[in-house]
């Protein structure tokens, strides 16, 4: 399972990483502050509700997550083009 990996700390949001997806699975905030998978993508739904309660709304965030994500194909363009190194990909 690709485990898709937002670190919170350094996450600036213009999204990259979401622009270069080729099977469009990660996407801008709804305020634009962050980037984040998109929701119906990611499996382990608990990890997005904590997205949504500690990251979604606010400003910065301490928080490094881990999503689940079945369509990921694994081929880190999202890491390449990232310039904070916010993103991870681990199989
Ligand atoms: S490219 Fe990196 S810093 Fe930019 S939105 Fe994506 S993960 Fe965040
Ligand atoms: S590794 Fe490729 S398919 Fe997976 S989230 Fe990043 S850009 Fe998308």
């Amino acid at each position: 399972m690709p485990i898709v990996i937002y670190d919170y700390t350094k996450c600036t949001g213009l999204a990259e990483c979401a622009e270069v997806c080729p099977v469009d699975i990660l996407e801008k905030s709804g305020n634009g502050r962050w980037c984040k998978p998109v929701d119906g993508e990611v499996e382990n739904k608990d990890v997005l509700d904590k997205y949504y309660g500690e990251v979604d709304s606010k400003g910065e965030s301490d928080l490094v997550l881990r999503f689940d994500m079945p369509s990921c194909i694994e081929c880190m363009t999202c890491v390449a083009v990232c310039t904070e190194e916010a993103i991870e990909i681990e199989s």
